[in-house]
């Protein structure tokens, strides 16, 4: 089998990935994007990572947005997000979203809109919903909490987790409020070192996390100190990876320079995900390609990564079961 053949066929399991930045070009056409919008959201989101600025992806994130204003479009934007993940052979989607209040549109409404996507999914994928709390809306942040446990308490079996993400330079840390949402029975998966921010971090990594995504900053050689990088090989979370993502961002200098490296040296425990894979024109199977080109991951070593990432997901024992059976009758089938 060729290379970007197992890429695309491998049974994958997505952990990181926000709603609105994942929607395709495509799809946002199908929203009702003007033909001018789209042809620039394609072109931007076609640039390579290295080609492209920070204002560029941010530019995109509008777009995205502004498809997304009323219930039906987020029921439709959730259902192709689903539906992507499903067409590149992600067996298993976590997806994560910030609710959102509109003019016609209460945050409830919003989670709602996506739930009954996930629901009326009729695609051999399972998915979960993380419900992100954005660190820029500080003082809103207790109050979408509230609405989160709420709403979990209607959903036990869809909405997993709470994610804490938005811009890096806004708003701090609040170990109080996830440590309010773990006592609910929720996981916690936290955007963590995207920029440099020690105190920070080592609140995040002594609060113990589930899982953190990007951890850009935490190695000592990536712009980390001893002391913390100590910190989180005593905590040996599960990194969520975002290559192309980092890259583009530019808190990664390019692939070969990415923190990742660090992990597959250590045997730390890691996976691959998208971020948002519309706004940086990749999908999974193209991370899982980069892996390998970059880091020399082989095929078995790719397999193993998702293998372990079973454990890593907020997925029921039942269903992580389900998974590792997937897994397996893969390699058998396919003899390696
Ligand atoms: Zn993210």
């Amino acid at each position: 089998m060729e290379f970007e053949q197992f890429c695309n066929l491998l049974p994958k399991i997505e952990l990181h990935a926000h709603l609105n930045g994942s929607l395709s070009a495509f799809s946002l056409q199908k929203l009702g994007c003007s033909n001018e919008q789209i042809s620039e959201y394609q072109q931007l989101a076609d640039l390579q990572a290295t080609e492209k600025t920070l204002n560029e992806c941010f530019k995109l994130f509008k777009v995205a947005h502004s498809a997304t204003k009323n219930q039906q479009s987020v029921y439709l934007a959730t259902k192709y997000v689903i539906e992507d993940f499903f067409n590149e052979n992600v067996a298993y989607l976590e997806l994560r979203t910030t609710p959102r209040e509109e003019q016609n549109m209460t945050k409830a409404d919003y989670i709602e809109s996506v739930i009954r996507a996930i629901k009326d999914c009729d695609k051999n994928i399972i998915v979960k919903l993380l419900l992100s709390i954005d660190r820029s809306d500080d003082l809103k942040c207790e109050e979408n909490l509230e609405l989160i446990i709420k709403m979990r308490q209607k959903y036990p079996n869809v909405i997993k987790g709470v994610d804490f993400s938005g811009n890096p330079y806004n708003g701090t840390f609040d170990p109080k409020l996830f440590q309010k949402a773990r006592n609910c029975g929720l996981f916690i998966t936290l955007h963590c070192a995207e920029i440099k921010n020690d105190e920070e971090v080592e609140e995040i990594l002594k609060f113990r996390p589930d899982r953190i995504g990007h951890g850009t900053f935490l190695h000592p050689n990536f712009g980390g100190n001893d002391s913390i990088w100590k910190l989180y090989l005593d905590t040996n979370i599960p990194l969520e990876c975002c290559l192309t993502s980092n890259v583009a961002c530019g808190t990664a200098k390019s692939y070969k320079q990415h923190h990742l490296q660090e992990w597959i040296k250590n045997s730390l425990p890691f996976t691959l995900c998208t971020d948002d894979k519309g706004v940086f024109g990749t999908n999974l199977s193209k991370e899982l390609g980069l892996a390998y080109q970059y880091f020399s991951l082989t095929p078995t070593n790719l397999w193993e990564m998702t293998q372990k990432t079973v454990s890593y997901t907020f997925a029921s024992d039942e269903e992580k079961k389900v998974l590792t059976k997937i897994l397996q009758d893969w390699k058998v089938k396919n003899h390696f």
